[in-house]
Formats: C-alpha cells, sequence, structure tokens
C-alpha cells in the first residue's frame, strides 16, 4: 500500500517496473504458459489521458498490460528535439499504476539496441510523404524499436494511436507481420474540450499558443468535409490563409493521402478513404494531427 500522491487516499499499488529484459521476456514467458495474453503499450513518457486510453484498452483486450517508457534518440531527427523532449517520471508510473497497468518497462539503451541490432526496414513506401518528408530517418528510428520492443515482449496485441496515423499503418503494413500472431489496434485520438490533440508536447505551449492551436481541429473538420466538392489547391489556400491569421502558428504542411496507401488526393475516388493530416509549429514547438471521416462525429 502506497500514498498515491494525489490527496490523502491511499491505493493499493501492484505495478511492477523492469529494466532489464532478460528478467522483462522470464516475466512475459510464464505469463504467457499460464495461457494469459499480453498487451502493449510503447510511449515516450510525459503521459497524458491519450496515452491513458491505449493502456485502459490494453487492460480491457489482454489479461496482462505492458507500457514501456522510452526516449528513443534514433527517431528524433533534431536533437534539440530530442533533448528538451519533457520528462515526467514520477508522475507517469502514478498514473500507469493508477490506470491499472501490470508492467511498466523502463529499457536500458544498451540492452534495447546491442551491437548490429539496427536495421533498415522495407517500410513500403510509406515513409516517403508527410512526416517523412520533414523528419527524414524518423519512421526507420521508430521501426527500429518497435521491432526490438516485439522481439523482446512477444505481445499478442500493441496499441498505437491514430494521433499518429502514419506511424499506425507503417507499424500495422510493415512491423508486424514479422511477428506471427500479432494484433495492432489503431485507438482514436483523445482530445482536449477544445479540440486540441492531447500530446506530450501541449506542456510546452503558452496559453495563447495553446488557444490558437486549439482552432486548428476545427479547421481540419471543415476541410475534410469538403474534400471533393472543392478542388484540393483551393482547400490547401483557405488552410494556408487561416494559419496566417493566427500569428503564434507557423504551418509546415497539409496533405489529404489515402488512409491505408497514403497516396495522395488527386480528384478522384471517394473521399471516404482519405484523411487530412496536418504538422504546425507553435511558436518553437512543433505538433501534428490529422482526421478521417470515421472520426467527424467522435468530438
Ligand atoms: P508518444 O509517447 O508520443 O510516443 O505516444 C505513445 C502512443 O500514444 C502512440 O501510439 C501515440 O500515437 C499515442 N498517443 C499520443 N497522443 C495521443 C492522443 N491524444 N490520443 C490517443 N493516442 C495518443
Amino acid at each position: 500500500m502506497a500514498y498515491n500522491g494525489f490527496g490523502k487516499s491511499f491505493v493499493y499499488l501492484s505495478m511492477k517496473i523492469f529494466h532489464s529484459s532478460s528478467e522483462l521476456v522470464a516475466h512475459v514467458e510464464s505469463v504467457k504458459k499460464l495461457g494469459q495474453s499480453v498487451g502493449f503499450v510503447p510511449t515516450m513518457g510525459a503521459l497524458h489521458h491519450g496515452h491513458l486510453s491505449l493502456i485502459e484498452s490494453g487492460i480491457k483486450e489482454n489479461d496482462i498490460t505492458i507500457a514501456s517508457i522510452f526516449i528513443n534518440p534514433l527517431q528524433f531527427n533534431n536533437e534539440n528535439d530530442f533533448i528538451n523532449y519533457p520528462q515526467t517520471p514520477d508522475r507517469d508510473s502514478l498514473m500507469l499504476q493508477n490506470a491499472g497497468c501490470d508492467l511498466l518497462y523502463l529499457p536500458i539503451k544498451e540492452e534495447l539496441y546491442p551491437p548490429g541490432s539496427i536495421q533498415i526496414f522495407d517500410l513500403h513506401g510509406l515513409d516517403v510523404p508527410m512526416e517523412g518528408r520533414h523528419r527524414p530517418g524518423h519512421f526507420q528510428g521508430m521501426a527500429n524499436v518497435v521491432f526490438r520492443f516485439f522481439q523482446i515482449i512477444q505481445p499478442n496485441r500493441a496499441y498505437f494511436g491514430l494521433k499518429d496515423y502514419q506511424q499506425f499503418i507503417i507499424i500495422k503494413n510493415c512491423i508486424a507481420p514479422l511477428f506471427s500472431k500479432l494484433e495492432i489496434k489503431g485507438v482514436h485520438t483523445l482530445r482536449e474540450s477544445s479540440g486540441l490533440a492531447m500530446s506530450s508536447r501541449n506542456m510546452r505551449l503558452t496559453d495563447s499558443q495553446k488557444q490558437q492551436a486549439s482552432c486548428v481541429y476545427r479547421l481540419l473538420k471543415t476541410q475534410l468535409n469538403q474534400l471533393g466538392e472543392k478542388k484540393v489547391g483551393v482547400l490547401t489556400k483557405e488552410i494556408e490563409a487561416a494559419f496566417k491569421a493566427w500569428e503564434e502558428l507557423r504551418l509546415e504542411y497539409v496533405d489529404f493521402a489515402e488512409e491505408n496507401t497514403l497516396a495522395p488526393w488527386k480528384e478522384k475516388g471517394d473521399p471516404k478513404q482519405f484523411r487530412i493530416f496536418i504538422a504546425f509549429y507553435a511558436g518553437e514547438t512543433r505538433l501534428i494531427d490529422n482526421l478521417g471521416f470515421g472520426e467527424l462525429s467522435l468530438y
């Protein structure tokens, strides 16, 4: 029994914390011998309710749920972004415990990446557009860490947020098939009541940056709804014009891409198969968001 940090109440804490991959492997093997299923949620920490919604899905669908926290240097193309990535380790483990997570894996970098373990994966070209264009090497770095996690943990199911849709589709199509019987689950983006997609990076925003960044969601919704009616060039110009009015924000890219292939919208086909993707800066902080037709009624 331990103090839970919030008010005076006490909670029973039963979450295990593992650093060593060999201990984790042994533990997972013992769990699987009992016929129990394992759900896995990789994160980079600085947790928020979006992360917890992945944990909740894991708990619902598996006998045990494992979360990892690791700020993966390989997937950062910008050194400053890596150095300044927010870290709230005590708060994170408390949040995971209180959410009912069974095990937290805090890997040792050298164990995750032993000499010679880093590979170049065939990402079927899904790493080329959007984030791939603006963050060279990011998806190879991400694919490497997720591949190693899957190798070590051998989960039955792994949970990824649709907030990072391009990441989700790359894992689902290119990395998961390398493991037998691994199911990849996409979880809808959790948003603030303002519409702003929850993100660890939001804690770096000033009030006015946050207020302007919150307007982007409504813009995405409006523009996606008009795909097929207005030409993509017109929709893009309208988005650029909206960004000119938000002095705290700077648009990096906006794209309409097919939800499975990420091929750009070419004024034909069913717009409902397409998603809108955006990346922008609020001050120095880079944010991404995306939306599909299936999600329009959710928020
Ligand atoms: P990160 O810690 O940013 O690497 O995120 C870990 C996982 O949480 C990824 O699968 C993200 O897509 C997911 N995630 C991040 N933000 C949200 C959100 N607002 N709603 C749902 N999932 C999220």
